[in-house]
């Protein structure tokens, strides 16, 4: 069982990971299909055209996540890496414009985003909630070739054959991968750390350098913590009005300027860990609500818990330095992927408890390795953090990934600070194990109605009325 770190943490662009990098992904593996050799192309004819339809939540809060943008700038030829968020707004327009797309290595297609691009909320797509297809057709209007793709949470995008290889295998990314520590779930971390003398950074070290070498992830590891630094630091500079019409304003950079002041200034502030890890997390989701660029942990609607966490313990720990930042990149990873494999990081699927409540305890887990936990503490962690974010539903109002979703954030952040510090004080043994919470989310993700599944049909979204 193999979830890389950077699988969990992808560098891409806002506001959603399974909403806007996931469909954006999908379009640009469709121009490749399209391009490729691997379906039955009759004798002389072109693609001309080119179609697009988005089913289930991808349907419902696909305007609101960007996810029509998304696909039109992935069928330009971009990707969440490739794209540059500046000027995303006037290639969308162009393409809308000519009515047509032109990615790099291919001749060009009539794409008019109006007409070929469908909302489709009444064909839900059987595989998972976040489906979409898409369509090439020859200048006679005649289809040539469909493919369907899922968007699983966190960025991730599977094919209909690969999403069933999934369901039988446990994991999309496990095939051909073996590693020293292939823990699937706490119980065999647990183990394996007890056995090996190892700590939970340290076996994912192990794992992960099968694949890379030593320096690659370190510099990799490097790579992603700047990026989200990058993003806190972005997010503390700006001001203004987040993008979709509910007029949301930007608070992180206003409340870091009161907390610099009451510094200077010596003021007592009994409340300082939290604001700081408030601000942090918020400046994050600010610049996601934007479209700006952030790091899926593990998804862009919880890109911000996370990062927060990790930069208070920066910010407060004098002890903290580049070696604890890279395990604890790792171990937040590990618990990450022992939470996707067995029940999932998508909203779409289970709620906000695997957005947000998955970042929480990765967070968590990440600082309690980092302020010297064992393994079993560092589980205990992860599992108070989990466990006190069950049930949390996907509600966000105009289907935009601001409301609950950047004060959610804050919110995780602070659980994860108080697991942590609950968990070093004890002895790692606890009542509810760390895999019992896992599968408790995902039978409560399993019951939960669709209206609190990232549609927008319930809770806050229908009660809080949009101006
Ligand atoms: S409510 Fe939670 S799961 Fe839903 S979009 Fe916001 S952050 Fe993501």
């Amino acid at each position: 069982m193999f979830l890389s770190v950077f699988d969990l943490f992808k560098i891409g662009i806002g506001p959603s990971s399974s909403h806007t990098m996931g469909p954006m992904t999908a379009a640009s593996r469709f121009l490749a299909e399209v391009a490729g050799d691997d379906w039955p192309r009759p004798a002389g004819v072109k693609v001309d055209r080119l179609g697009a339809s988005l089913h289930g939540s991808l349907a419902y809060t696909g305007v609101g996540h960007g996810t029509d943008r998304a696909v039109i700038l992935g069928l330009t030829g971009e990707t969440p890496i490739t794209v540059d968020p500046d000027k995303a707004d006037a290639q969308v327009e162009k393409v809308k414009a000519e009515k047509r797309v032109s990615p790099p290595g291919h001749p060009g297609y009539n794409f008019d985003p109006a007409v070929d691009l469908v909302l489709d909320k009444k064909t839900p797509l059987l595989g998972h909630a976040n489906g979409m297809a898409f369509y090439a057709y020859d200048a006679a209007g005649r289809l040539l070739l469909k493919r369907i793709y899922y968007s699983i949470g966190g960025g991730f995008v599977v094919s209909e054959e690969e999403l069933q290889r999934m369901k039988t295998r446990g994991s999309v990314t496990t095939e051909g991968k073996k590693v020293p520590y292939p823990f699937k779930n706490a119980v065999e971390m647990l183990r394996m750390a007890d056995k090996s003398g190892l700590s939970i950074a340290e076996m994912k070290r192990i794992n992960e350098e099968t694949h890379m070498t030593r320096e690659e992830l370190d510099q990799g590891l490097d790579h992603i913590w700047s990026a989200m630094k990058g993003c806190i630091d972005r997010g503390l500079s700006q001001d203004g009005i987040m993008p979709g019409g509910l007029k949301v304003r930007r608070r992180a950079r206003q409340l870091h300027d009161k907390l610099q002041e009451q510094w200077q200034q010596n003021r007592p502030n009994p409340l300082l860990a939290n604001d700081w890890l408030s601000i942090y997390a918020m400046a994050v989701n600010e610049e996601n609500a934007a479209g700006g660029r952030v790091v899926t942990a593990p998804t862009n609607g919880a890109a911000g818990t996370l990062p927060a966490v990790l930069r208070y313990w920066l910010h407060f720990h004098p002890e903290a330095d580049q070696a604890g930042i890279r395990d604890f990149l790792l171990t937040a990873a590990a618990v990450g992927g022992i939470i996707k494999t067995n029940a999932s990081i998508s909203g779409a699927e289970v709620g906000c408890q695997g957005e947000v409540g998955s970042a929480s305890a990765m967070a968590a887990a990440g600082l309690c390795a980092v302020m010297g936990g064992t393994p079993e503490q560092v589980e205990n962690a992860a599992e108070i953090a989990l466990e006190h974010h069950l049930g949390m539903t996907c509600d966000p109002v105009g289907g935009l990934v601001q409301v609950p979703c950047i004060e959610r954030n804050a919110l995780g952040a602070v659980k994860a600070v108080t697991a942590a510090s609950l968990a070093i004080k004890g002895d790692g043994k606890h009542f509810v194990p760390l895999d019992a919470a896992i599968e408790t989310m995902r039978q409560t993700g399993v019951d939960m109605n669709e209206k609190y599944k990232e549609t927008s049909q319930g809770g806050l979204a229908v009660n809080v009325v949009e101006c």
